[in-house]
């Protein structure tokens, strides 16, 4: 199903996200994670994609059988920096093959050690770039863009970046993704601003359970995601104790979400890490709540 008729169907959407396997490991070591994931009945799952293109064919593949093999819907992400227009059209013809009809268009991340033409005439620019081309072609997707409720890190100043995701949502994005934030007060804000622009488009809250002290650091100061004084408190006194960590990680995250749906949120999008215990227990804290909003 297109995921952007779930909206209507449902009072709130709720997926996960997983990243396909490094580059040298075998595909067969996320089977685990996907059933297990699957068990849990989420409305979509959406597959990462590499920057580099290092894990392009594992995207399309995971997506594939996420859709097909698990009977999950599967949005497939796809981004533009690094990849050429014809190998672009060449990866939506494979997702169309695979029966794959719902994809979040991105713009990507710089690499970190390789210089990148920016802009390039064989490329497309933006996500908004690369999401008109893709809706124009194929009217028949689904289409969701990302967005950053404290402002993505490149851009000059918050209100430029909400005059591009304006253009993006114009160019045909169906739905929203949130970049993770950890004080819900910004997402509020962010819908806020939205619906000064007139933008009426569901947005899902992507929330990050944080149970690695080192890896929270570095993805925040990748994107740039505050961390309020609660949560710093948690990073600080359980960041070497993984067990304890891991227990408020998941109990900081079950209040955002909670917060979140008594506030009426379209949708909660939970950053995994390919951990599905975590989500199996966020799950479990929430399910008494999303049963009575659904029975709405
Ligand atoms: C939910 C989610 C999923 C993600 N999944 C992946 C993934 O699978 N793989 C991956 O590599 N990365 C992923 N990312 C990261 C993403 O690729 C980066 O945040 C990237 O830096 C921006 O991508 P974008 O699609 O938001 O870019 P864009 O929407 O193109 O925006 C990028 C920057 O350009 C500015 N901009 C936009 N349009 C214009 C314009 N016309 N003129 C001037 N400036 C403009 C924006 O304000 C912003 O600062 C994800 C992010 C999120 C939130």
């Amino acid at each position: 199903m297109l995921i952007k008729n779930k909206f209507n169907q449902k009072n709130t959407v709720v997926s996960f996200e997983i990243f396909p396997p490094k580059k040298d490991s075998p595909i067969h070591t996320i089977y685990k994670t996907i059933e297990e994931l699957a068990d849990l009945s989420p409305d979509f799952i959406s597959v990462t994609y590499g920057a580099g293109g290092a894990s392009h064919n594992h995207t399309i593949k995971i997506a594939s059988l996420v859709q097909n093999k698990y009977n999950i819907d599967a949005l497939a992400h796809l981004t533009c920096l690094t990849a050429t227009k014809d190998e672009i059209k060449a990866t939506v013809d494979e997702l169309k093959d695979q029966n794959v009809h719902n994809i979040l268009a991105l713009r990507g991340d710089f690499p970190e050690n390789k210089d990148v033409d920016f802009p390039n005439p064989l490329h497309f620019t933006y996500a908004s770039d690369l999401l008109k081309h893709i809706k124009e072609n194929n009217p028949d997707f689904c289409m969701g863009a990302a967005c950053y409720p404290e402002g993505h890190l490149e851009c000059k100043s918050y209100q430029q970046d909400l005059l591009n995701l304006q253009t993006k949502v114009k160019s045909g994005s169906d739905f929203l993704i949130s970049q993770m934030f950890f004080d819900n007060q910004y997402f509020y804000n962010f819908l806020t601003n939205l619906h000064c622009l007139s933008l009426d488009i569901p947005v899902m809250a992507g929330i990050m359970p944080v149970v690695n002290k080192k890896q929270i650091e570095k993805i925040v100061s990748l994107c740039g995601a505050s961390i309020p004084v609660k949560f710093r408190k948690i990073l600080d006194r359980y960041g070497d104790q993984p067990e304890a960590l891991q227990a408020a990680g998941i109990s900081y995250a079950t209040d955002q979400i909670i917060d979140l749906l008594s506030s009426g949120v379209r949708g909660i999008h939970l950053y995994t890490m390919n951990r599905p215990e975590i989500a199996k227990e966020i799950m479990r804290n929430i399910a008494p709540i999303l049963k009575s909003i659904e029975a709405r």
